[in-house]
């Protein structure tokens, strides 16, 4: 057996590698550019250039690609191979620095909404030298940032390691007032949970809904769903384990810290954990998860799914997203510390982490808003579309104690005063109990739940450290300008509790209640993509984001219509789907087997004087649905051409959520009623009970 300490990061050109390959000077000079984003030389990167290919070509690769991350959420990548023609008609492998450095794929065919004129399809990808090198399939795939050639970013990798810079720099200037001299650099980890479907490759095969968009459009709810609760934690099934065996050895040899795996809520649903790491890199790598957990899957004939909400009627699949700050020296932030003054700096930032989710909910909300995850957020399992701070009751009573100015009941009976009292230990299990807040405090990290699981994390983590470092960038504006400290300190907290406090939540998120008492303290409810994107483009949100320089005002609303434009597309291609199938498959086996049904009475009758109550009823019953589904699909047809005459992304968008997406949920109803009635040899598709439990 080989051992994983062995093959770990064997396809990785990692730190290791790059000490053994290259020389002491050309090393020194790439880790500067990688720890503090010095400029590189291109004598550097010659040299580096050539050690990698080397690397890469001793483990047998033949090509390179500039791997990036463009505005479709998935990644993209164009294989070069590294031959070039020799004097004497054979080839030597070439790659230069310059090759490393800088590619220029043909961007006219990326989402851009509008920055980049299809004319001048020129983008240009730059090596991302904080994120290693590696090979996959005989490929060296080199992370890569995606801009135009005026600089506006085409990507999410961009902005994220914008945001990093904004948080990096305010976190800083905190610091230095609590007296921190040796800090150098701040950085948010992420450590994203990651869910997903696992269904057999051959009944997916016979499925045009899971084939052209991810998630099925029609299907009754099978006898059996999750109610039970037996999948969680239960116990893996062989065909499933050999799966995420094989997962974890495939993202092992790629220096993925695959760490959890376990059985999910919903029968068929699982998920996947890694150690978490600097956020940027994490995102590359929840990018290159999901990349294998989909080829994998290939080799065990099954089909993993990432869509957000695959079954009706079960749970759906999200990210959770485990964020936290800390220093180069290894201090996490949002740990409370030991020392009165440690934890006068933790209060500090958590309440600028309470504040900045109070005055950004609508950024933080939009981050996560697809199609696919309007189907989970607010629906019966997943955190609601309102967000809300879960600190637990501990935490929560510390905070009003010092807003009341009142003693903690928890600790001393004294009056809790900044920089001269220990916080109470409060235990991670007191803060973890709580599954359903979009946004909870669990000890020393926070879990922003609401993202989707095909998500990409990057645009989370974007409005996420954007948001946090424009109010630390207050808080030390504030601070900076203090004649006492201590005091300041003191009142700053306290008028921040006293003003965000609204956002704290430590109950059940999924209750009604909380939605009507989220409504009356002032929080936004935005229940769908249509409702939340274009808030992207308000003025305070605008005013921050470029502030901070992580987005240009054109960049923003580009943005806005790209993801609307998204949203358009996939409920687009539902719809057609859904009429097809309707069209070509449910319908014609309904009518048939109502017709068979009929025919069988008329026989009956000729031989028996039977009443054939049962059939009667039947296919009544029958052609009913069927006349109720031509209707619904031909409604469908009439909205979907009626969107094509809208050209402008936001009111399209606003037609989808209130003209084709109830017009797909009434064709789907009907065929869902049909299926109950109708034999199940009769049925053209598998259905969900066959799907759901048949791994
Ligand atoms: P859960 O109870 O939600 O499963 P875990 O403690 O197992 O929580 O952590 C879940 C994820 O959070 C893992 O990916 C883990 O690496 C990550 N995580 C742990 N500590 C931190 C941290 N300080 N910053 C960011 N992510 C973290
Ligand atoms: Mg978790």
């Amino acid at each position: 057996m080989e051992k994983v300490t062995d093959y770990f990061g064997s396809m990785v050109f990692d730190d290791r590698i790059m000490k053994a390959t290259l020389s002491e000077k050309v090393y020194k000079s790439l880790k500067r550019t990688i720890d503090r984003g010095t400029p590189l030389d291109i004598s550097v990167a010659n040299a580096v250039a050539a050690a990698m290919k080397d690397w890469a070509i001793g483990l047998g690769a033949t090509h390179y690609t500039h791997w990036f991350q463009p505005m479709t959420g998935v990644t993209a990548e164009k294989h070069d191979s590294f031959i070039s023609p020799a004097p004497d008609g054979r080839v030597i492998m070439e790659f230069s620095g310059k090759e490393l450095v800088k590619g220029e794929p043909d961007a006219s065919s990326f989402p851009s909404g509008g920055l980049r004129a299809t004319f001048e399809a020129r983008g240009y990808t730059a090596w991302d030298p904080t994120s290693y090198a590696f090979i996959k399939d005989g490929t060296l795939y080199i992370p890569t940032a995606f801009c135009s050639y005026t600089g506006e970013a085409l990507d999410k990798k961009v902005p994220l390691l914008r945001s990093m810079e904004a948080i990096n720099k305010q976190a800083l200037r905190i610091l230095r007032l609590f007296g921190s001299d040796k800090v150098k650099s701040v950085k948010t980890s992420v450590g994203p949970e990651q869910e997903y479907f696992l269904v057999d490759r051959d009944m997916w095969k016979k499925r045009k809904d899971l084939i052209m968009t991810g998630r099925t459009l029609f299907g009754a709810m099978p006898p059996k769903g999750q109610e039970m609760d037996d999948h969680y934690f239960g116990s893996i099934k062989p065909r499933v384990a050999e799966y995420m065996a094989d997962l974890d050895k495939e993202l092992w040899k790629l220096g993925i810290l695959a760490k959890t795996k376990h059985n999910e809520v919903a029968p068929a649903q699982h998920e996947l954990a890694p150690i978490y790491d600097t956020t940027n890199i994490a995102a590359d790598h929840n990018q290159l998860t999901m990349e294998v957990m989909q080829k994998v899957a290939q080799r065990h004939n099954l089909v993993c799914l990432l869509h957000e909400k695959p079954f009706a009627g079960v749970n759906g699949s999200g990210k959770h997203n485990n964020w936290s700050i800390s220093t180069d020296q290894g201090e996490n932030l949002l740990s409370p510390g030991e020392t009165p003054a440690e934890n006068a700096q933790f209060l500090l930032f958590l309440v600028a982490v309470i504040k900045a989710v109070d005055d950004y909910q609508d950024l933080l909300r939009l981050s996560v808003a697809t199609a696919g995850n309007d189907h989970r957020l607010g629906a019966n399992e997943a955190p609601p579309a309102v967000i809300s701070i879960f600190l637990g009751d501990e935490l929560t009573g510390v905070l009003e104690a010092i807003e009341k100015d009142v003693p903690y009941a928890g600790g001393k009976k004294e009056k809790m005063k900044l920089g001269v009292d220990v916080l109470p230990q409060f235990s991670k299990d007191t803060t973890d109990r709580n599954r359903t807040s979009p946004f909870a405090f669990t000890g020393n990290k926070f879990e922003f739940r609401m993202l989707g699981s095909s998500n990409s994390i990057s645009c989370a983590n974007i409005h996420l450290n954007a948001a946090v470092a424009e109010v630390l960038r207050q808080f030390a504006d504030k601070l900076e300008k203090a004649k006492d400290f201590n005091k300041s300190l003191h009142d700053l907290i306290r008028k921040t509790i006293k003003e965000h406090k609204r956002i704290i939540f430590n109950g059940n998120g999924y209750d009604d209640a909380w939605i009507a008492e989220a409504e009356k303290r002032g929080l936004l409810n935005l229940k769908t993509t249509a409702d939340a994107m274009p808030h992207i483009c308000d003025k305070k949100n605008v005013d921050m984001l470029t502030s901070h320089g992580i987005f240009t005002e054109a960049e923003i609303f580009s943005r806005r219509d790209i993801m609307l434009e998204n949203y358009i597309k996939t409920v687009n291609i539902e719809a057609a789907t859904m009429i097809d199938m309707a069209r070509k498959e449910i319908i014609p086996a309904v009518a048939k087997f109502s017709a068979d049904t009929a025919s069988a009475v008329a026989v009956k009758k000729s031989v028996s004087n039977a009443a054939c109550v049962y059939e009667t009823k039947l296919v009544t019953e029958l052609s009913q649905l069927v006349d109720d589904m031509d209707s619904a699909a031909s409604e469908l047809e009439a909205v979907t051409s009626e969107l094509k005459t809208i050209s402008e992304a936001v009111p399209a968008s606003v037609f989808v959520r209130d003209s084709i997406l109830p017009a797909m949920d009434k064709l789907r109803a009907a065929a869902d009623k049909a299926e109950t009635l109708t034999a199940e040899s009769s049925w053209p598709f598998p259905t969900y009970d066959k799907l759901l439990f048949g791994v």
